[in-house]
């Protein structure tokens, strides 16, 4: 008895030497992080925040470090690769890299001063083009509400070579084109859709230049459901100068559609995903953020990568509210092409 006394004292020793914490590294401020290469990137996070996002908010910078964390990530093909030719870095920062010949390709219109922004950070805090954009991304997720907490991973190396051209989808391609660019990156129709919760706080400039800063939902300071909902309006207006390539019909003047939005609602392979988050905020957001992380590893290695996702501040606004169908519109108006199930889920969410 004695003997087993000892050897319970004796393990619970051992569990308290071997549970001992690793000591955390001092950052700036105060702050500590698990590992010393996380440190910069408080740094980082705080001239971010300041100079670029104007304080911390989910304004247009915001909007364009998203966009950016996406055609710079979407640079990557093993379908090129497998036939021979360099296929992209994927998250490796070559849209800020090789600058001069990503930026000519006319999907990456309007990223101009965004990438020029954030090589002049990565260029000041020491750290790569690949990580400030997937890192600026995450941020500025966070900043919008209703956005999730993305995991950050830190070390990518620098780009080897420019993205070849046509990898990142245009507003008028077709969903089949699409879903095959996705797919050839690595990345799920379901996913696809996860990742357009973005266009819940984008807008867009350069499709009809009439009209810059259009947004795509009526609530683009938000990464609500709004956009979900509101996609699968009928359209009925031409918000700027007509028919643009890449644009469609919008329900409501002061509301932007992109053609690839419209059919990849509607499409059987991506509507009934689509549909489910009229009514799934927190779904929603929890995917959007678990796709964001796939795609800021896209051609890269993560276990070369140090997380450093700590960094990335938990969201502190308030949950949106649940979508609401615009003033004048009705469940008539909504063009659902998933099973007939959703069409009284939809219809009960939104009390009609
Ligand atoms: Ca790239
Ligand atoms: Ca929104």
């Amino acid at each position: 008895m004695k003997f087993s006394t000892l050897s319970t004292l004796s393990l619970v020793y051992i569990t308290a030497v071997s549970a001992k914490p690793t000591p955390r590294s001092t950052c700036s401020k105060g702050r500590t992080a698990s590992s010393a290469t996380c440190c910069v990137w408080y740094d980082v996070l705080d001239d971010i925040q300041a100079n670029l996002f104007e304080g911390g908010t989910c304004g247009d910078d915001a909007h364009a470090a998203l966009r950016l964390s996406f055609h710079d990530a979407i640079g990557y093909s093993p379908l090129l690769t497998k036939q021979g030719h360099f296929g992209g870095g994927g998250a490796d920062g070559s849209i800020i890299k090789y600058s001069a010949t990503e930026l000519g390709y006319p999907a990456n219109d309007g990223l101009e001063e965004i990438v020029y922004d954030e090589q002049k950070l990565a260029d000041k805090h020491g750290v790569s083009y690949g990580d400030i954009i997937q890192f600026a991304g995450a941020v500025s997720v966070r900043n919008c509400a209703g956005g999730p907490r993305i995991s950050f991973m830190a070390g990518r190396a620098n780009a080897i070579g420019a993205a070849p051209p046509g990898l990142v989808p245009e507003a008028f391609d077709s969903v089949d084109k699409i879903l095959g660019r996705v797919g050839d990156a690595g990345l799920t129709p379901a996913e696809l859709v996860d990742l357009l919760a973005s266009h819940s706080v984008g807008n867009q400039d350069t499709v009809d230049p009439t009209i810059p800063d259009t947004p795509f939902d009526t609530t683009p300071g938000v990464l609500d459901t709004n956009f979900f909902l509101e996609t699968l309006l009928r359209g009925t207006v031409w918000p700027g100068d007509g028919a643009n390539p890449g644009e469609v019909l919008s329900p409501l003047k002061g509301e932007f559609r992109l053609q690839s939005d419209w059919a990849l609602a509607r499409d059987p392979r991506t509507s009934c995903h689509w549909q489910s988050y009229v009514s799934g905020q927190s779904l929603m957001s929890q995917r959007f953020g678990t796709a964001m992380a796939k795609m800021a590893l896209l051609g890269q290695n993560a276990q070369s990568l140090q997380d450093c996702s700590e960094v990335i501040p938990a969201p502190t606004l308030p949950v949106p509210p649940a979508a609401k169908l615009p003033a004048g519109k009705t469940l008539r108006d909504l063009e659902l092409t998933c099973k007939a199930s959703f069409l009284s889920e939809i219809s009960t969410f939104l009390h009609l």
